[in-house]
């Protein structure tokens, strides 16, 4: 007796091919009786066709043929590693006329190390580096979603369409194809992707009721347009992506009823199909939140009998579809909780503001799925709305934006403080011709950030990604969210602010350099440390020579200027842990921490020399004079066993150096003033 797929090999191969191209797996069938694939390779991996050119070819076979028989003793499938170390399954397929066969396929990595180890070993089995890849894909459906869950899959579903192509050569029995159907649409609650869905869908369907020609239709955001987004048999070239605008006869069919045509119908319907199309059943597969699907079947007669089956078939299918519809909404339920929490703690942890602005718009356009958006606050010195972060907007758009209250969108919706949802801003009256913003798609929404009886600003989103209009809820859900950004909006100012009292509290306004004040905290800390740890700290007192001079012949104006070159350059010379301070008009201080006598001496020397060579400060003082500096040095605990009297000490032996003819270091040294 010829055995089954000998018969129907062709057609066999025909559905391999379209489960392989949608899982983007290998695929064949084995014949176990024979100890050899029965079917040609779809999808032959790269890597196979290498090592089938080497001696190694062998160990594969052998190695298949052991795994064939594990699956066909335990009629479990039977997953393993090849030596090239991807991954394969083999499925047991047994029909009911006892014959058995195995559907091996798979010929994934799901790790990279996995072809990182086949790489090393390559070279010995004869193969060289220059054929192989430099990266595997691991990005393939199977590889992905899990080997386990396809090959269960495929397992239903090669199963009861092989069964079929036996059955075929013997009887057409209701009873078989109502096996089929059960055995298939039971399969489908544990497939997570629409698009194989669809497919096992047709080919089951394809195979069962030798349909000639059929292809789901999905309507697209496009008002009633729908587009083929699976095809099975003939004229699959021409349904495949065939976009038409089906809506008056889509809306005929009531209920979940197929729809079968009349000639008027039919002939309207023609007009959008291919020409040669001689006949079509229409059966609604599942109307979910944004989408409604059919599946049209061509050129094909069918009895009631039939139809009620298949009826029956895609309300099975349709129930599968929802269930992953509501899964991939969960998931995006949980987008949107993340966002939130994401933003909640923006409020517990004051960002500065630069970073403020744009993590929050970047949480919302996330969560609205937006593409372009901006963040604009009122700029209260200006009275103007000012751009704080925007995404995706060019820049004509962007300085159109920067408006005043009440001017253009933006400026309107925060002066009323009403938010704006616009699905349609061609039709819309509230958008003036002018002020038309330059989106990709017609639709925006403008929401004012409000804060007790402030409104701080405005945010706007356009250009969802999925191509749709903004709703009521994506408009609930921005407001809501917008009493958290103006919240954590108004933290950061505060905290800003009181940063920024904070510096100016410990800093000179003039030099940028600490002020005196916080130089006396800083000296009692590093006199604190330094009794603690033992370890001396040196201060410096540096006083410009001659300054009263200076002022007299360029004003006090250009002795500021002196003065703020000077700080500069103090800055620039000392060490990270050293701190400068203008301690009073032309006097400043450096505390040197972990620094004893001798190498403050030496810093000090340095300072001093630095100074008189400091081309941008000698220019300024012109030929007058030239601009040097007498320095006090004094060492804790060497010279002092107080702050007070370091500060002291320094000072006598800054009198010390201006005594003995200025531009020098005078160390205290106990009162010698070495
Ligand atoms: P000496 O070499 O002895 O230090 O001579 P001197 O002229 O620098 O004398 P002294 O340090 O006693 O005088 C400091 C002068 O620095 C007095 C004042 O005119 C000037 N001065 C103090 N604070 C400022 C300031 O903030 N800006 C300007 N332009 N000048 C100041
Ligand atoms: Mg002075
Ligand atoms: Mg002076």
């Amino acid at each position: 007796m010829q055995r089954t797929l000998d018969l129907n090999r062709h057609k066999w191969e025909e559905i391999q091919h379209s489960l392989s191209s949608l899982t983007g797996l290998t695929l064949f069938i084995y014949d176990p009786s024979k100890h050899r694939p029965c079917t040609a390779i779809t999808r032959e991996h790269l890597l196979c066709h290498l090592v089938h050119q080497t001696e190694r070819e062998t160990l594969c076979q052998n190695a298949f043929a052991q795994q064939v028989d594990l699956a066909i003793q335990t009629q479990q499938i039977s997953f393993s590693k090849c030596q090239a170390n991807l991954n394969y399954f083999v499925i047991p397929i047994r029909l009911s006329n006892e014959m058995s066969y195995a559907m091996i396929g798979g010929k994934v990595y799901q790790h990279p190390d996995e072809y990182a180890h086949f790489k090393q070993n390559a070279s010995e089995w004869g193969i060289s580096s220059e054929k192989l890849p430099v990266d595997v894909d691991l990005s393939c459906p199977g590889a992905q979603e899990g080997l386990q869950q396809v090959a269960s899959y495929l397992q239903v579903v090669a199963t009861a369409l092989l069964e079929n192509i036996y059955r075929r050569g013997q009887y057409q029995g209701k009873a078989a194809h109502l096996t089929t159907l059960l055995n298939v649409g039971n399969q489908f609650k544990s497939v997570s992707n629409i698009s194989i869905l669809h497919s096992t869908l047709l080919n089951t369907l394809g195979i069962l009721f030798n349909l000639k020609s059929a292809c789901i239709f999905h309507q697209t955001k496009k008002q009633g347009a729908y587009r083929g987004v699976a095809v099975f048999g003939e004229k699959k070239e021409r349904f495949n992506q065939l976009e038409a605008s089906l809506d008056i006869l889509f809306q005929k069919r009531s209920g979940g009823d197929p729809f079968v045509f009349n000639d008027v119908t039919f002939d309207l319907l023609k007009s959008k199909l291919p020409q040669d199309v001689t006949s079509c059943y229409l059966f609604p597969l599942y109307q979910g939140r944004n989408a409604t699907s059919t599946l049209a079947i061509f050129d094909t007669i069918l009895t009631s009998e039939e139809t009620a089956m298949i009826s029956s078939f895609c309300s099975q299918a349709g129930s599968a579809v929802e269930n992953i519809e509501l899964q991939n909404q969960l998931a995006e339920q949980r987008k949107i909780m993340i966002a939130l929490s994401n933003l909640t703690l923006m409020i517990d942890s004051p960002l500065y503001l630069h970073h403020l602005h744009h993590n929050i718009l970047e949480q919302t356009l996330q969560l609205l799925q937006a593409e372009q958006g901006s963040l604009m606050v009122l700029d209260e010195f200006k009275n103007e709305l000012s751009v704080k972060a925007m995404k995706g907007i060019n820049r004509p758009v962007y300085e159109m934006f920067n408006s005043k209250p009440g001017e253009g969108i933006a400026g309107s919706v925060y002066e009323t403080g009403v938010p704006l949802l616009v699905q349609d801003l061609n039709h819309d009256p509230r958008v003036q011709q002018g002020a038309k913003p330059r989106y990709r798609t017609p639709s925006f929404v403008s929401v004012p950030l409000k804060l007790r009886n402030r409104t701080l600003g405005v945010i706007n989103l356009a250009d969802k990604i999925t191509g749709e209009v903004f709703s009521e809820e994506d408009l609930q859900l921005l407001q809501a969210i917008g009493s958290y950004i103006s919240i954590a909006i108004e933290r950061s100012e505060l905290y800003e602010k009181t940063e920024e009292l904070k510096r100016i509290s410990i800093t000179d306004a003039l030099t940028g350099l600490l002020n005196r004040r916080y130089f006396q905290e800083r000296l009692t800390e590093e006199i604190e440390r330094s009794r603690r740890h033992r370890i001396p700290v040196s201060l410096i007192i540096v006083d410009i020579d001659n300054f009263k001079g200076f002022n007299d012949t360029f004003g006090h104006l250009g002795g500021d200027e002196i003065l703020v070159l000077l700080g500069q350059a103090l800055r620039n010379y000392i060490r990270a842990i050293d701190v400068a301070a203008r301690y009073g008009g032309e006097e400043f201080t450096i505390i040197l921490p972990q620094t004893n006598k001798e190498d403050a001496r030496i810093i000090a020397e340095r300072l001093c020399r630095e100074i008189e060579r400091n081309e941008t400060l000698q220019k300024k003082y012109s030929d007058l004079a030239r601009l040097t500096v007498s320095v006090g040095l004094a060492t804790f605990p060497d010279d002092a066993e107080t702050f007070e009297e370091l500060i002291r000490n320094a000072d006598r032996a800054l009198y010390q150096a201006k005594l003995q003819g200025k531009n020098r270091v005078i160390t205290f040294d106990n009162g010698l003033f070495s």
